[in-house]
């Protein structure tokens, strides 16, 4: 791949172990990694523009459904709570077909992309007629971002007193199979990994406690991370309180998730002392703030967890509850949210953007990415700060107060996925008319 030198950067937000900002530099990208960083650099490569910019590492998501972007604000689901939204959705979502589930992938990997993301998770938790890991690994390969996809799954259909119908759950034995196919087949250790895989049963009351012990068995033995949803609001609290007796803290202890190499999606409701035992453990929290407003489910304890120092990241959920997956814009309500629930001081925008970026790659197990250093791997936004959004910004590289909703460039391990804004990897008009057309689809027979 030929050299390509980033030249004369406004800021760069590094996010480095000084957290330092750059002024005025230039930034060499060659062989998939930051090769240099400093000013007066030459190259007989490629040359691209950071004048007007800020650049950041490339952000990173640490929970998705991509499945979802074909059942964005759909009526009936619009305005209900987990449970009720979860039961309206179902059936709608046991119609897919490997088709829908790919071209949905491929559409919210591109709005990722635009939103500045680089590394993303999906957890994959529902294989209707035939679908399979690898249609969003493929998507992923398309667009070409970083890629964490998730073997989720669900056992406890409604005739066994769980919420899916019968339909969309599987049996735990071909599960755990499909589990040790998927890992064997895709998961890539290597450093400049372009695809890991993790295990996620979908939650605790979809699957049996078995499952969730097996599952974090083997992936000790795979070496792979585990995820899941865990404590998203008071229905879940409930549920766990009346079935297993604990709250969802103590259920994850006893069955082994928790640990550096686990991360759970929401974690609204964690207590004190379940704050403490993520703290103590270094288990991962994937914070979803659109999502948790959109369901009414809460507003997670970002400040407490970060102050206990328990890893964070952002996620932006599925697209059936956000319903816009923007990696930028979820940072800024991460910022909002912890505001209106303890003061204008509780969180900078800075501190959003760097739980955005370094917090997210630690989440997930990716210490290679999310830092503009040399030596880690070229996953960078870079952000026009001349346009409309920021104009009259007397800190531009407060992207999160005044700031572009979409990146100028976007790179993953070197390669350029945007280039003056446009999408370079895939024809986003044809991808467009497919995932209409599926949607379509997919109307006609609810
Ligand atoms: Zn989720």
């Amino acid at each position: 791949m030929p050299e390509i030198l980033i030249q004369d950067i406004d800021v760069a937000l590094t996010m480095d172990d000084q957290r330092s900002q750059l002024s005025a530099v230039d930034l060499r990208i060659r062989d998939g990694i930051i090769a240099e960083i400093g000013s007066g650099l030459t190259t007989e490569g490629e040359r691209i523009s950071g004048k007007g910019c800020v650049v950041t590492p490339g952000l990173v998501n640490t929970h998705h459904h991509l499945y979802q972007n074909l059942t964005r604000a759909v009526p009936g689901a619009q305005d209900a709570l987990l449970f009720g939204w979860l039961k309206r959705l179902y059936p709608i979502w046991s119609a897919f077909t490997p088709d829908d589930i790919h071209v949905s992938a491929q559409l919210g990997l591109a709005e990722l992309a635009f939103s500045g993301c680089t590394l993303t998770s999906d957890h994959l938790y529902l294989y209707p007629n035939g679908s399979r890991l690898e249609d969003t690994i493929e998507a992923a390969g398309d667009i070409g971002l970083r890629f964490q996809p998730t073997r989720g799954a669900m056992s406890i259909g409604e005739s066994a007193g769980g919420l899916p119908p019968d339909s969309l759950v599987e049996e735990e034995r071909a599960i755990l199979d499909d589990m040790i196919r998927v890992v064997d087949r895709f998961h890539d250790p290597a450093e400049g990994s372009m695809c890991r895989v993790a295990l996620a049963p979908c939650s605790p009351f979809s699957v049996s406690r078995e499952l969730m012990r097996d599952s974090a068995l083997l992936a000790r033995d795979k070496g792979v991370m585990l995820h899941t949803h865990l404590a998203e609001n008071d229905e879940d609290i409930a549920y766990s309180l009346a079935q297993f007796g604990c709250r969802p803290g103590q259920y994850a202890e006893d069955l082994g998730w928790t640990g550096p190499d686990v991360w759970h999606a929401h974690c609204v409701k964690l207590d004190a002392e379940e704050i403490d035992l993520f703290a103590r453990t270094r288990t991962g929290v994937a914070h979803c703030p659109c999502s948790n407003c959109r369901l009414g489910s809460g507003i997670a304890p970002l400040r407490a967890m970060r102050d206990a120092r328990v890893p964070v990241g952002l996620g932006v959920d599925g697209s059936a509850s956000n319903d816009m997956a923007s990696l930028i814009s979820e940072a800024r309500q991460a910022m909002l949210l912890q505001r209106v629930a303890q003061g204008a001081d509780a969180m900078s925008a800075y501190e959003a953007l760097e739980i955005a970026t370094r917090g997210g790659a630690e989440v997930l197990g990716w210490p290679d990415v999310g830092q503009l250093v040399v030596g880690k791997r070229a996953d960078i936004a870079i952000w026009d700060v001349t346009g409309v959004a920021s104009s009259g910004s007397w800190d531009p590289a407060a992207l999160l107060l005044a700031g572009p909703a979409q990146v100028k460039h976007l790179f993953v391990e070197g390669r350029q996925i945007i280039r003056d804004s446009n999408l370079v990897t895939m024809d986003l008009p044809g991808l467009l008319e497919r995932h209409q057309k599926a949607t379509t689809r997919l109307m006609q027979l609810a």
